[in-house]
């Protein structure tokens, strides 16, 4: 019999690509969120509308399961996180504490929960030039407000359902993944998102505001790669958080200038130093990740950006917002 997996926040970004990597791999799926995907039709077995932060939806969402990926959270990039800290803090820590106690009264074989880099200290990352964050590098804690400290106390609820309960947790902190198919507008899109719409809106040698100074720097990790460290860290039994994504920094006008070749568009930028940028660094060290999963992200940042950068314009052309009928820009060779 097909194990049976439950997967939260499966209207969503990075949980509607788990699904389909998961149904691929022969898995039944329950797909669970407040809303349908946006931008395809979901592959689950079956998708139920359910709000989880209540207590009863959880027990209803886990039922007959044997596997639980929690992903479902309310957030965004940056400009959303910096302006709803309690509303955040208060719908994750209800999701994240329900749905933990519900897979532990099923007894569910293995949980695995969705954490963010945003649980790193400030204090680590305040140059851009920053040293990879290494999973103890946590502590003493400092995390980002709102949003990361409560994604830091949701992995350490998971770690004491392991030694309490003996739930069978994982939890995989992320660094900025991104492709198609996820939000590129109306206030929750990520950098690389918001980037590559600007610039697919933009006319040759136009101004697009970025904020900040641009010299702040990141790692960013395509959705494929992410989903497959997912499934792998899954499967392992190791128990302890875990950094997710590329290790290679480069800060935002570095990515401005990717999009704009990709594009082959000339583009200049203006900072808006009033807008939030986060950390001034941020970059994950995998060497625990090679250790404990013989494995890491393998896709290029060209080759994942060439792919986000054509679905994003292809959804602008569909949506009317861009009024040419020519196909997205010609792909450059993917370095
Ligand atoms: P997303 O916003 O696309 O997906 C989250 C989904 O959770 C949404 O579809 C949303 O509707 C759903 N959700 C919110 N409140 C809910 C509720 N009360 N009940 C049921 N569903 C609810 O975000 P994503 O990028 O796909 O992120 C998935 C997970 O990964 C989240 O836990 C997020 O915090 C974490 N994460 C993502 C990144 C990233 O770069 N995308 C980085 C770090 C951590």
């Amino acid at each position: 019999m097909n194990t049976k997996v439950l997967v939260t926040g499966a209207g969503g970004f990075i949980a509607h690509h788990l699904v389909n990597y998961l149904k691929a791999r022969g898995y039944w799926v329950r797909g669970v969120d407040i809303k349908q995907p946006e931008y395809e039709k979901t592959t689950a077995d079956e998708f139920e509308l359910l709000d989880l932060r209540l207590w009863p939806n959880c027990l209803q969402a886990v039922r007959g399961v044997d596997q639980v990926y929690n992903l479902a959270a309310n957030m965004g990039g940056i400009g959303f996180i910096e302006t709803h800290k309690a509303e955040i803090v208060h719908d994750n820590t209800l999701i994240n504490i329900h749905m933990l106690e519900a897979a532990r009264l099923n007894g569910i074989e293995r949980y695995l929960y969705t954490s963010s880099a945003c649980i790193y200290p400030g204090y680590r990352q305040n140059t851009v030039d920053v040293t990879p964050l290494r999973e103890e590098d946590a502590y003493p804690a400092d995390a980002e407000d709102g949003y990361g400290w409560e994604k830091l106390y949701s992995e350490r609820a998971c770690r004491h359902y392991h030694e309490d309960y003996g739930l069978n947790t994982h939890s995989v902190r992320f660094h900025n993944i991104f492709g198609p198919k996820g939000s590129y507008d109306g206030g929750r899109e990520k950098s690389p998102a918001a980037i590559c719409r600007k610039i697919a809106l933009a006319d040759q040698d136009d101004i697009i505001e970025v904020w900040g100074d641009g010299n702040q720097t990141r790692s960013y990790c395509y959705i494929d790669d992410c989903v497959e460290g997912i499934y792998r860290l899954m499967q392992s039994d190791y128990r302890d958080p875990i950094n997710l994504g590329q290790d290679r920094l480069i800060s935002v006008n570095e990515l401005v200038d990717m999009v704009a070749r990709i594009a082959g568009k000339n583009i200049r930028k203006r900072y808006d130093l009033t807008k939030p940028q986060g950390v001034r660094g941020r970059n994950s060290d995998n060497t625990r990740l090679r250790e404990v999963l013989k494995w890491e992200p393998r896709i290029t940042l060209e080759e994942g950006l060439e792919l986000t950068y054509r679905w994003i314009y292809d959804q602008l052309v569909d949506t009317g917002r861009i009024r040419s009928l020519e196909p997205a820009a010609p792909l450059v060779a993917a370095g």
